[in-house]
């Protein structure tokens, strides 16, 4: 067992079912703040997710789901020649890669798509920023047979033309908006205006452990499935649990899924966040390193604000990892100490993408590379132990980008 592990005398055994609050609340983080005539479409998505979370029918349909359509369970892979090429602890992966549509969204967009057909909706609406959680819905209501509206910003849509082109063959319908910069921030109040509109017929499904209670809650459950499986898995591999666990945190929603399956057992665990180009406001998304307390997007929790108290400007090379927040339990879990918040920069996270390809045959999708650049670093550090690292999904989609700034890699020593 590792040494630097304090039991810091908290119940984490009972911990899954005391947090959240019913009300959503995680220590001071968490809740629901909206706008008052949503308040009843959200009580009516929590009454569900409360039924169907202890439905023996839900959970077995999900289980078939998880194992017919999207191939789990995803496999554990012991990276044998990273490790003795670093030299150090020995580094495992969680194959979130090989899920359905190539990344880990996918597991809360089926859950998310399954409370719909039961509550009897007929769409699923949702905002978009890079593309990622827009090309999963798109999955999840083709799969279901629903009707999907994704707004997304005109020039989002522009820069991530792949994704859209997926979400329109998979019958989704993309809604530019066009108003104010035109991104992620504008999609996501045109998306709940056209909620509001709509929500007798429709469900909002939102993208990651963020947004008004019960989303941080409920994308935590779905995506809980990762962090059991890989449990068993790794125990029956090599007869332990791994010393370390590290995810990288965008909103926070593949860390969430990892972690909780480990948070009573003696393991260090490790979130890690974007340092971008450096630590100036606006040249990162660290919104646990360099945040303070506030709300936004209908939860409080801790976030980048800039000199007038709204939302700052972030950055990072993975766009599945610029947010100015977190989710509101991993304020929480960082508050009460079980999990340690590091940070990598863009080029930490893009050497050790290129380690990953050259050594192991795996092209990481950047945000899960900087996962991989933190368990690098441990691995130095730690001469013996073992890292379990969530590769939260495949890089098919950042070649391009990263063949334009970096080339095949010279500027680094991958020998
Ligand atoms: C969206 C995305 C993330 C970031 O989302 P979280 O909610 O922080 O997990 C990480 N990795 C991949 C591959 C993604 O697509």
């Amino acid at each position: 067992m590792n040494a630097n592990y304090e039991n810091p005398n908290k119940n984490y055994e009972t911990y899954l079912k005391n947090v959240p609050t019913k009300d959503g609340r995680y220590g001071e983080y968490g809740g629901a703040y909206l706008p008052p005539e949503l308040i009843p479409a959200f009580e009516e998505i929590t009454e569900a997710y409360n039924t169907i979370c202890n439905s023996a029918q839900f959970i077995s349909e999900l289980r078939r789901i998880r194992r017919e359509f999207q191939g789990r369970p995803t496999p554990v892979y012991h990276c044998e020649r990273l490790s003795r090429k670093i030299g150090g602890a020995q580094i495992y992966l969680k194959r979130e890669d090989l899920n359905h549509t190539g990344a880990h969204k996918l597991n809360h967009c089926m859950g998310e798509g399954l409370l719909a057909k039961f509550m009897g909706k007929k769409k699923i609406i949702a905002e978009t920023g890079a593309g990622q959680h827009g090309v999963a819905l798109a999955t999840a209501a083709a799969y279901f047979g629903m009707e999907c509206d994704v707004y997304m910003g005109e020039v989002d849509i522009k820069k991530q033309a792949p994704n859209v082109t997926r979400m329109r063959m998979l019958g989704a319908r993309v809604v530019p908006v066009t108003h104010g910069l035109k991104t992620l921030k504008e999609a996501v109040d045109a998306a709940f205006e056209g909620y509001l509109k709509e929500y007798k017929d429709a469900i909002y499904c939102i993208g990651s452990v963020v947004g008004p209670h019960p989303f941080p809650m409920m994308v935590r459950d779905f995506q809980s499935v990762v962090g059991y499986e890989a449990r068993d898995q790794f125990k029956e591999m090599t007869g332990n649990l791994p010393d370390a666990l590290c995810a990288c945190v965008g909103g926070g929603s593949n860390a969430m899924g990892l972690f909780s399956a480990f948070l009573a057992d003696p393991v260090e665990i490790y979130g890690v966040e974007p340092m971008g180009r450096g630590e100036a406001l606006g040249d990162h998304a660290a919104s646990i390193t360099f945040g303070e307390k506030g709300i936004m997007h209908g939860f409080e929790s801790i976030m980048l604000k800039d000199e007038k108290g709204e939302p700052a400007p972030v950055y990072s090379c993975a766009s599945g990892l610029d947010y100015p927040s977190v989710g509101p339990e991993h304020a929480y879990l960082h508050d009460l100490g079980r999990v340690n918040y590091k940070s990598v920069t863009d080029d930490e996270a893009i050497e050790a993408y290129f380690l990953l390809c050259r050594n192991e045959g795996i092209i990481p999708a950047i945000e899960s590379s900087h996962a991989l650049a933190y368990a690098l670093k441990y691995a130095k550090e730690h001469k013996d132990g073992t890292i379990l690292v969530n590769l939260s999904g495949r890089g098919d989609k950042d070649i391009d980008y990263i063949y334009e700034r970096y080339g095949y890699g010279e500027k680094f020593n991958l020998d």
